[in-house]
């Protein structure tokens, strides 16, 4: 649950402490001994009054852990793309995808299982 009576409008950043309601969360986080993580986080959707605001609710937002429309925290968020940004450097400098005497495509190895990166690289 998360906690203070108040909460930040996304697009006018008005102050609200009137909820509209409550609804669960499901965030992947950042893997633990190889082991995916999900965050189940109760969330409240607030009353915008600020009349000139095109957003009549919106859900609160955990600083440092939430961002809008997302299904990863943010530390998940930022380490992905932090390796998506080294894969993408090393593949450059080794002229990847390059295929090999086979017609196998080489691989750029992390450290992170393969399953895992493909569920959440590129989204
Ligand atoms: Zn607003």
């Amino acid at each position: 649950m998360v906690r203070g009576s108040r909460s930040r409008c996304s697009r006018c950043s008005a102050w609200s402490e009137r909820v509209h309601s409550r609804y669960q969360r499901l965030l992947a986080d950042l893997p633990i001994a190889g082991q995916l993580v999900k965050l189940r986080l109760t969330v409240r959707r607030f009353f915008c009054d600020n009349v000139a605001c095109e957003s009549k609710t919106f859900a609160e937002q955990v600083e440092g852990l939430t961002r809008r429309r997302t299904r990863r925290s943010e530390p998940l968020r930022m380490t992905l793309t932090s390796i998506g940004l080294a894969l993408a450097g090393r593949a450059r400098e080794s002229g990847w995808p390059r295929r090999s005497g086979s017609g196998r495509a080489e691989t750029v190895s992390c450290g992170w299982s393969g399953h895992f990166l493909t569920q959440h690289l590129g989204r």
